[in-house]
């Protein structure tokens, strides 16, 4: 095994996880990262002093991230600086009232039952769902690959029907635990990470809030991009080479295997196993051979996208805490909109990440570094989409959304802007549609029915990352990472 060649197509987290679980069984990987630099939608900008995590912003599901490291042979705590946000946001509803999301049971029961006389109750009874399906997904469905058809659909799979409450839409399952539409809203926006409507998503997703309470949100010094250091620093120790700027553009297949990469400037390689971390339905779609499995993949459903604002601002705002979320009333609407219609809502749900309550340096002293995020639908086939146009709406929603704070002067105080659309994160990652985290985690589009970790015709080209299994997220692609590392040393040994 040790003569075998691995090539990766992207240096995102997926790539980096896989990269070092191989390189660590003594196999030679290389990866090939199209962008200056690693991490995919894990990036960074930096402006007069402002440093702005493009992508993502919280770090949740703690235990996971701490397991992951582990597996890759470093504790977390041995590379990264690591502080738990509590409260983990602030809330603001359209009639101008608060609710902060904290671990702090009492501070958190006060506050509730100030809302819904009795939704503590109803709270604790969620908490406890939740809880269920964290660890029976993340044991049955997570955790694991499903090679086999007879590994999901097995006897012992049967009770997960009932269990994680696959079948129940997520906000329906809620009126079992609160009657308040923004109790239900605080408990179910979390969806959004995955791409999804509390309205169609399984209730399975309880998890999430859960796992955010339970488990903490949290946030390491120096930016979430100190995650990406961090595996680099491993994969660096471990050997793995890289090849930045460097675009793949093709991969050459013959019978049932893959025979090369091409690459950008005419080079080519011919690695034993190609592994592509880039967005899976692009990889389909662009540099694989034309044929039907490219199609069906357009077709399946995709994530919504984001707007992203980055500020750097002359003042500090000391309204707004590290995460602070806006909801709107027409709680129902607003997803309908991104969902369906691919548009803008007429009264979008944003959120705005204010990183120097977290970490001073991430603003010059006495200055903010203020992100922006409203979401928004994918890239539309269909739809007359102007995004200069949508852009300018969506900025014109933050700043009156943050009147309800008593903020009413940022736009005199904005030192420059930045700001993404779907069509950046295209042209940034590769990513179909501009979908922020990918394929969708609908029920057809999770465990034995999302895209596995290998091509089912070429026998030596895997996939890790957000459209593969098990999906979205930082700690989900580390987690897909080792999957596919796992299996591309099974079968080599099953070869040898
Ligand atoms: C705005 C936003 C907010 C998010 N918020 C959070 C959050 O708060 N918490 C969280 O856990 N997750 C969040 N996520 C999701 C998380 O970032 C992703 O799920 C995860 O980083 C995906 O990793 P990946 O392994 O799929 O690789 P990707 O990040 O998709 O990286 C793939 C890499 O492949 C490269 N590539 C593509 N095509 C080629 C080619 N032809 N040749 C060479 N290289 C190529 C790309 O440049 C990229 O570097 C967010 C994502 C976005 C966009």
């Amino acid at each position: 095994m040790k003569s075998k060649s691995v090539a990766i197509i992207g240096a995102g987290i997926g790539g980096l996880s896989a990269a070092i679980h191989l390189a660590k069984k003594n196999l030679h990987v290389t990866v090939f990262e199209k962008n200056p630099h690693p991490g995919g939608r894990v990036d960074w900008i930096e402006r007069e002093g402002h440093h702005f995590d493009t992508g993502p912003t919280l770090m949740v599901m703690r235990k996971i991230y701490d397991a992951e490291f582990e597996a890759l042979g470093t504790p977390i705590q041995e590379l990264l600086d690591l502080q738990q946000v509590d409260p983990t946001y602030k809330l603001v509803f359209d009639d101008g009232s608060q609710l902060a999301l904290t671990s702090n049971m009492e501070f958190l029961k006060e506050q509730l039952e100030a809302i819904e006389p009795g939704a503590f109750r109803g709270f604790e009874g969620y908490h406890e769902e939740g809880k269920r399906h964290y660890h029976l997904a993340m044991d049955r469905l997570v955790n694991r690959e499903f090679r086999r058809f007879s590994d999901f659909f097995s006897l012992s799979n049967l009770p997960l029907l009932f269990q994680v409450k696959p079948l129940v839409r997520h906000y329906a399952n809620m009126s079992a635990y609160f009657a308040h539409p923004q109790l239900k809203a605080a408990f179910s926006f979390q969806d959004v990470y995955m791409g999804l409507s509390p309205f169609d998503a399984p209730a399975t997703f309880s998890l999430m809030p859960y796992t955010e309470l339970e488990h903490g949100v949290w946030y390491p010094k120096g930016g979430m991009y100190s995650v990406v250091e961090a595996l680099m620093t491993i994969a660096r120790s471990v050997g793995v080479e890289f090849a930045f700027d460097t675009t793949v553009e093709q991969i050459r297949v013959n019978g049932r295997f893959t025979t090369g990469l091409a690459l950008e400037h005419n080079q080519s390689i011919q690695p034993d196993i190609v592994l592509a971390n880039a967005d899976l339905p692009y990889v389909y779609q662009d540099l694989l051979p034309d044929d039907k499995l490219a199609n069906r993949l357009m077709h399946k459903k995709y994530s919504c996208s984001v707007m992203s604002f980055f500020w750097g601002v002359d003042k500090v705002y000391d309204e707004l805490g590290p995460h602070t979320l806006f909801l709107a009333n027409d709680y129902r609407e607003n997803f309908e909109s991104i969902v369906k219609q691919l548009d803008l809502p007429a009264n979008p749900s944003l959120y705005i990440h204010a990183p120097t309550r977290l970490d001073p340096r991430m603003a010059p002293t006495g200055q903010d570094t203020l992100i922006a995020i409203v979401p928004v639908g994918h890239l539309s086939e269909r739809n007359d989409q102007d995004w200069e146009k949508i852009t300018d709406q969506a900025r014109y929603h933050v700043f009156k959304r943050l009147t309800q704070l008593g903020i009413n002067d940022l736009e005199a105080h904005l030192k420059f802007e930045t700001s993404f659309t779907p069509l950046s994160w295209n042209k940034r990652y590769n990513l179909v549609k501009g979908s922020t985290h990918g394929l969708s985690h609908n029920l057809t589009q999770l465990a034995y029915f999302r895209p596995a970790n290998r091509h089912p015709r070429y026998h030596n080209l895997y996939f890790v990352g957000a459209s593969t299994h098990p999906g979205t997220g930082m700690p989900t692609a580390m987690i897909s990472g080792r999957l596919v590392a796992q299996r591309i040393i099974d079968e080599l040994e099953a070869f040898e």
